[in-house]
C-alpha cells in the first residue's frame, strides 16, 4: 500500500458517509478488513467479554511507518484512494479513510505495527478517546496488532445500546464465519474468552465451509458452479431434506467480489431455484462466491458496505437461479439413478462368459444398458432439459422374481431335462467358491431386493444390497400420484363436467388474468367464462374433482408476470393438496401383495426424494451405518 493522505473534502463528500461504529462486530469488521487490505496471509482475532472489554486483531500483513501510524488514527486518512477518479477502480475493502479514527475516537485503543519495507523496528500509539496518550517504539515481529479496549467508555448513550455480551459475542461469531467464508484464502483464526472457535488453514472454501458451517451441514452439500459472460459462481448449496436446512436465513451466504453482501432478492431467488423441495418457512444452507466484473456492481451504497447495486440485475439473478437449480437437479438425477440402479438391477454380477452355452440372461442387463439418464439428459436442448423426466426401466415382474435366486455362471457341461431341471452333473471340475465370503458376495449381488415389511403401519422397510431403506408410504404415494397428477393436466386431461357450473367472485384483477389465460385453462380442464368481477366456472380436470372450486379460484394471484398458469404455486399447491388426499395414509396397514405393488410401483415411477411438500419419502441406512450404531466397527 501506498502512504497515507488526508481526502480532500470534495473527495469525501462523494463517498456515502454514516456511522461505521456500532457495536464490537462492526469494528471487527473494520480491523479484520484492514488486515486484509494489507494484503495479510494470516489473522487472529480475539475477543474478551463480547468484545467490549476488548478486541485484539493481529495480523502479518505490511504494517505501517512511524509517521502514517500518527495519520491513520486521524479523520478521513487512507492510504487506498487520493482523487475523485480512484473511487471508479477501487478494489480495496476500505477507501473512506475514516474506521480507524472512529474506533479510536469512543475507545482506548493501542496499534502496534512493523512496516515490512524498513530495517527499523515496530511502532506503537496509544489513543483514548480520540486524544493521542503515547507514541514509542515496540516488540513486534511483522504486521499489525490493534487492541481496542473498553468500547463506548465516553459516550454512554452509546454504551446503553449494546445487547447482552453473550448477544455481542454472537454477532462477531456470525460476522466472523463470514468474514472467513469471503477469505478462504487467508488462515484465520478466531478466539473468544480464551478458547478458539473457528482456525481455519487459508486452503480454500471447501474447508472454510466444513469448519463455519459444519460438517454435518458440510457433508449434505452440492456443488455450485456455473461460469458465463465474465461472471463466475462457485459454492455450495445444502440438499432439500438435510441437515443443511434450516429455520432462518443464518446460513445463506452471498460473497461478491470478495465482500459479503446482504441481499433480499438473492436470497428469494436462491428460495425458488429450490422451488418445491423447501417446505414453508425453512432456508437452506447455501454458500455462493460470485466473481464479477468490478464495474457492473457498485458497492458504494451503504456505509458498511453490506448492500450492493447490480447493473445488471437480470443476468446475475438469472445465474444465481441456475447454477443453485442445476446442482441440486444433477445431484437428484445422480441419486434417483444409484437408487433405481440399486433398487431395480443386480449390475454386479457378471454375466455369463461368452464360451459358455448357458442359456441364462439376465434380464435387467439389457434393460440396464439402455438405461442411462445421464446421456440421454446430456443429449437434450436447453428447453428440453427443464422438463426432462428420466424414465425408468421397466422391469417385468417375473423377471425380477427370477433375479431372487442365486445366479451363478453355470458351466455348460451340466444335462438338463425338458422342464429345465438338472439331472446329471458331466464329470469334471466343479466351481467351488474360494471362501464362504465369496459365495455370500455374490447370493447378496444376486438379490434384487427384499421387503422386510411395513412399519408402525407407515413406513415400509426394503433391503437392498448393502442397504436398508425406509420408505414414507404416504409421502412416496403422494408424490406419485402429484407427478401423475401434473403429467396429465400438461398432457392430456380428462374433464369433468359440473353439475351446476359454479359461479365465483373474484377481484377485476384475477378476472382479467383468467381472461387473459382462458385458453391455457381450457387445456388444463378448466372451461369457464368471465365477467366483470366473476368467474363461471364449468369443468374441472378429473384429478381435481376432489378440491373446493370457489378456493381455488380465489386463491389464484393475479400477477401479470405470470407466463404460464402450470407454473402457478397456488396450482402446485391444489395438486400438492389432492394428492395427498387420495394418497395412501400413515396408519393404513397394507397386505403383502399390496406391499409389494406398492413398492414395484415406487420403483417404476422413479419418485423424486421429496415429497411435494418437500419432506422425504425415502431414508437410507447402509450396513455400515447400522454397524456403527451397534459399536460393530467404528
Ligand atoms: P480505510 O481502510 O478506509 O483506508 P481506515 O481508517 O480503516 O481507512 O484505515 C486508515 C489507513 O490505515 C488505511 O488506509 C491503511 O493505510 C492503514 N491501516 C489500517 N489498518 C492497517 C493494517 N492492519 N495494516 C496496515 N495498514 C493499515
Ligand atoms: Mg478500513
Amino acid at each position: 500500500m501506498g502512504r497515507i493522505n488526508q481526502l480532500d473534502r470534495s473527495v469525501y463528500n462523494r463517498i456515502s458517509a454514516g456511522e461505521v461504529v456500532e457495536n464490537p462486530a462492526s469494528v471487527v469488521k473494520e480491523l479484520v478488513e484492514n488486515a486484509i487490505d494489507a494484503g495479510s496471509t494470516e489473522i487472529e482475532v480475539s475477543i474478551e467479554y463480547g468484545g467490549i472489554k476488548s478486541i485484539i486483531v493481529s495480523d502479518n500483513g505490511c504494517g505501517m511507518e512511524e509517521d502514517d501510524l500518527e495519520l491513520c488514527v486521524l479523520p478521513h486518512t487512507t492510504s487506498k484512494i487520493a482523487t475523485a477518479d480512484d473511487l471508479e477502480t477501487v478494489s480495496t475493502l476500505g477507501f473512506r479513510g475514516e474506521a480507524l479514527a472512529s474506533i479510536c475516537a469512543v475507545s482506548k485503543t493501542t496499534i502496534r505495527s512493523k512496516y515490512a519495507q524498513s530495517e527499523d523496528g515496530a511502532n506503537y500509539i496509544a489513543v483514548e478517546g480520540g486524544e493521542v496518550i503515547e507514541i514509542g517504539k515496540c516488540n513486534l515481529q511483522k504486521g499489525t496488532s490493534i487492541e481496542v479496549a473498553s468500547l463506548f467508555f465516553n459516550t454512554p448513550a452509546r454504551f446503553r445500546f449494546l445487547k447482552t455480551p453473550k448477544g455481542e459475542e454472537n454477532a462477531v461469531t456470525k460476522l466472523m464465519g463470514e468474514l472467513i467464508l469471503a477469505n478462504p484464502d487467508i488462515a484465520i483464526s478466531y478466539v473468544v474468552d480464551g478458547e478458539t472457535v473457528f482456525a481455519t488453514d487459508g486452503d480454500g472454501l471447501d474447508s472454510a465451509v466444513c469448519i463455519v458451517l459444519g460438517s454435518d451441514v458440510y457433508d449434505c452439500m452440492v456443488g455450485v458452479k456455473i461460469s458465463e459472460r465474465g461472471y463466475t459462481i462457485n459454492g455450495f448449496a445444502s440438499r432439500a431434506a438435510s441437515a443443511g436446512i434450516k429455520a432462518n436465513k443464518n446460513n445463506e451466504i452471498f460473497i461478491i467480489n470478495g465482500r459479503i453482501v446482504s441481499d433480499t432478492t438473492m436470497q428469494a431467488v436462491v428460495a425458488n431455484a429450490y422451488g418445491g423441495r423447501l417446505m414453508r418457512r425453512t432456508y437452506p444452507s447455501v454458500v455462493l462466491d460470485i466473481v464479477m466484473p468490478f464495474d457492473e456492481v457498485d458497492v458504494n451504497v451503504h456505509p458498511n458496505k453490506k448492500e450492493v447495486r447490480f447493473s445488471d440485475t437480470k443476468l446475475i439473478y438469472g445465474l444465481v437461479y441456475n447454477a443453485v437449480k442445476e446442482a441440486l437437479e444433477e445431484d437428484e438425477e445422480y441419486q434417483r439413478k444409484t437408487l433405481v440402479n440399486m433398487l431395480s438391477t443386480s449390475e454386479s454380477v457378471e454375466k455369463p462368459s461368452e464360451t459358455t452355452s448357458n442359456e441364462y440372461v439376465n434380464p435387467f442387463d439389457s434393460d440396464s444398458d439402455n438405461f442411462s439418464p445421464s446421456n440421454e439428459y446430456a443429449n437434450l436442448s436447453d428447453g428440453q432439459k427443464d422438463i426432462y423426466v428420466p424414465e425408468a426401466p421397466v422391469i417385468p415382474t417375473s423377471s425380477r422374481k427370477s433375479a431372487n435366486t442365486i445366479k451363478i455362471d453355470i458351466p455348460n457341461w451340466f444335462n438338463y431335462d425338458e422342464d429345465g431341471e438338472l439331472t446329471t452333473a458331466a464329470p469334471g471340475d466343479l466351481y467351488f467358491y474360494d471362501s464362504e465370503k465369496e459365495l455370500e458376495d455374490e447370493r447378496r449381488a444376486a438379490i434384487g431386493y427384499r421387503i422386510v415389511g411395513q412399519f408402525f403401519e407407515t413406513y415400509i422397510m426394503v433391503e437392498v444390497g448393502d442397504s436398508v431403506l425406509m420408505i414414507d408410504q404416504h409421502a412416496a404415494h403422494e408424490r406419485m400420484l402429484f407427478d401423475k397428477f401434473i403429467e396429465e393436466i400438461k398432457n392430456k386431461v380428462i374433464v369433468q363436467e359440473l353439475l351446476f357450473p359454479t359461479e365465483v367472485t373474484v377481484t377485476e384483477n384475477q378476472a382479467r388474468f383468467f381472461r387473459n389465460h382462458l385458453e391455457e385453462f381450457r387445456k388444463m380442464g378448466f372451461e369457464m367464462e368471465t365477467g366483470e368481477e366473476k368467474v363461471i366456472v364449468k369443468t374441472v380436470p378429473v384429478v381435481l374433482t376432489k378440491m373446493d372450486v370457489t378456493e381455488f379460484i380465489q386463491s389464484v394471484d393475479a400477477d401479470d408476470k405470470i407466463e404460464s398458469v402450470t407454473d402457478v404455486s397456488v396450482f402446485h399447491d391444489k395438486v400438492a393438496q389432492t394428492a395427498c388426499k387420495s394418497a395412501i395414509k400413515g396408519g393404513d396397514k397394507l397386505n403383502e401383495a399390496q406391499l409389494e405393488a406398492f413398492i414395484e410401483d415406487y420403483i417404476k415411477s422413479n419418485v423424486p426424494i421429496q415429497c411435494p411438500h418437500g419432506r422425504p419419502t425415502l431414508i437410507k441406512f447402509s450396513k455400515r451405518d447400522i454397524e456403527k450404531m451397534f459399536g460393530r466397527i467404528v
